[in-house]
């Protein structure tokens, strides 16, 4: 039995769905990931998500739509005076525009209480964040999350972080830099997108992504390529494996996201690294030929 919490921002996604009509749905990253560990992992496994919203009924219906999802949702904080991020999709020209308002998001408090962190992590063996999750917050409740996971860590506790490399959610690119840096030195797993990393941290390869997490002491590092090959360097071990080959990509939304997803529940089931790199990539690539971040 595995028990996992996923830490971070799900928001509100009004999907475009015709002339001023638009379809209400839930989504974020680490969210993603949580919503296909729960359908990929067996009964006897958890997978808790920790966030913070509001109590209006906007929250209301994201609490709603994750116990739904069977993700359990006993440690989410409510604040009284915020709600939800949200943000829109338009389509225009068969282009995808995005516009955002998470600013007065509940999420961004989400490490105010450290006791509340605490406790969350205290009933798991795994806690799962991305550069997201510690982009959204003030720069103190950062200290005290990464200070969590490394309390949680030392106490035998697995930390998995998607970079997920994001410089228009931090105050300055350098920030997002030194912060991610320091969250892959306290996780054990880190499962980066190359693209990304190329371009903040100026990787020439993925071997160059894998070598500065491990450097950062991670046992395990799972560099995502897009269709090309994904690197796995673990304790020092490398290998290269092939994506699964997709002839029609419809939309890219949550292909990190699950591939993620897709690479721990066979990892945390005692696959090996080839057989959980394959069943990410195979995830991944059913996502890609649909259109949204949630492909039932
Ligand atoms: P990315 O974050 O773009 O590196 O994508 C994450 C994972 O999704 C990749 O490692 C692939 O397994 C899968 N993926 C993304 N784009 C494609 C694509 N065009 N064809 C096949 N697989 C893809």
């Amino acid at each position: 039995m595995t028990r996992i919490v996923a830490i971070g921002e799900c928001m509100v996604e009004m999907a475009s769905a015709g002339a001023d009509i638009y379809r209400m749905g839930f989504a974020g990253d680490t969210m993603n990931t949580a919503w296909y560990l729960r359908r990929l992992l067996g009964e006897a496994d958890q997978v808790d998500y920790f966030t913070a919203v509001g109590t209006d009924d906007l929250s209301d219906r994201m609490v709603t739509f994750l116990q739904d999802a069977g993700l359990g949702t006993d440690h989410i904080q409510r604040r009284r005076d915020l709600s939800v991020g949200l943000y829109t999709i338009q389509l225009q020209d068969g282009e995808r525009s995005f516009s955002y308002w998470r600013g007065q998001s509940a999420a961004r408090s989400l490490a105010r209480d450290a006791r509340a962190l605490m406790s969350a992590l205290t009933q798991a063996d795994v806690a799962y964040l991305s550069g997201i999750t510690l982009a959204i917050l003030p720069a103190p409740d950062r200290a005290t999350l990464l200070r969590s996971l490394g309390e949680f860590k030392a106490a035998g506790g697995q930390v998995v972080l998607d970079p997920n490399l994001r410089p228009k959610l931090w105050e300055d690119e350098d920030t997002m830099r030194r912060v991610v840096t320091e969250a892959a030195s306290v996780s054990d797993v880190v499962l980066p997108s190359h693209e990304d990393e190329a371009s903040w941290f100026g990787d020439a390869a993925p071997a160059a992504t894998a070598n500065r997490y491990a450097s950062q002491g991670s046992a395990l590092i799972i560099v995502k390529n897009g269709a090309g090959q994904i690197l796995a360097w673990q304790d020092g071990n490398v290998s290269l494996h092939d994506p699964v080959t997709v002839s029609d990509v419809v939309d890219t939304t949550a292909a990190g996201d699950s591939f993620n997803a897709g690479f721990l529940a066979c990892w945390f089931n005692g696959s090996s690294v080839a057989e959980a790199v394959q069943s990410g990539a195979g995830l991944a690539a059913q996502v890609v030929q649909s259109r949204g971040a949630l492909v039932s």
